[in-house]
């Protein structure tokens, strides 16, 4: 994933400009960005994967697979749709987009291919380098 995905400003504004683990107060040039599911294992670069953090906690955790990570996932990507920074799908108003993620409640995340796919509901969001490319609807 190129870099002009990442969207420092925001992940260090989300984190209340705190680090992520230790909540100590950070300067914009101290913050690093950590994978929060681990690069190593194939963990994206898109908003919902990134946390602001000190060196010393980037240090700290390196590559270790936080077990609510999926949670994460789910939770940071409503957050970043609602606050539009994940962009809809072709054909689609952001404002309609939002209203949507906001109406179901999202509660599987799995891996397919490139994709990060968020289900609920009956719906199947599929997300790429921060945009939801498609949306397919399925009976439950
Ligand atoms: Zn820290």
């Amino acid at each position: 994933m190129k870099k002009k995905y990442i969207d420092r400003q925001y992940i260090y504004e989300r984190e209340n400009k705190k680090c992520f683990f230790c909540s100590k107060f950070l300067y914009k040039n101290k913050i690093t960005l950590d994978h929060y599911y681990p690069k190593k294992y194939g963990g994206t670069e898109e908003v919902f994967n990134l946390v602001c953090s000190c060196k010393k906690c980037n240090n700290m955790k390196k590559s270790k697979v936080p077990d609510n990570h999926k949670e994460h996932w789910i939770k940071y990507f409503v957050k970043a749709v609602v606050d539009g920074r994940i962009s809809p799908p072709h054909g689609t108003y952001r404002s309609e987009f939002i209203k949507m993620i906001k109406n179901i409640e999202i509660d599987k995340v799995y891996k397919n291919g490139d994709y990060t796919v968020f289900e609920g509901d009956g719906k199947r969001i599929y997300v790429r380098e921060n945009k939801a490319d498609k949306i397919v609807e399925f009976y439950s």
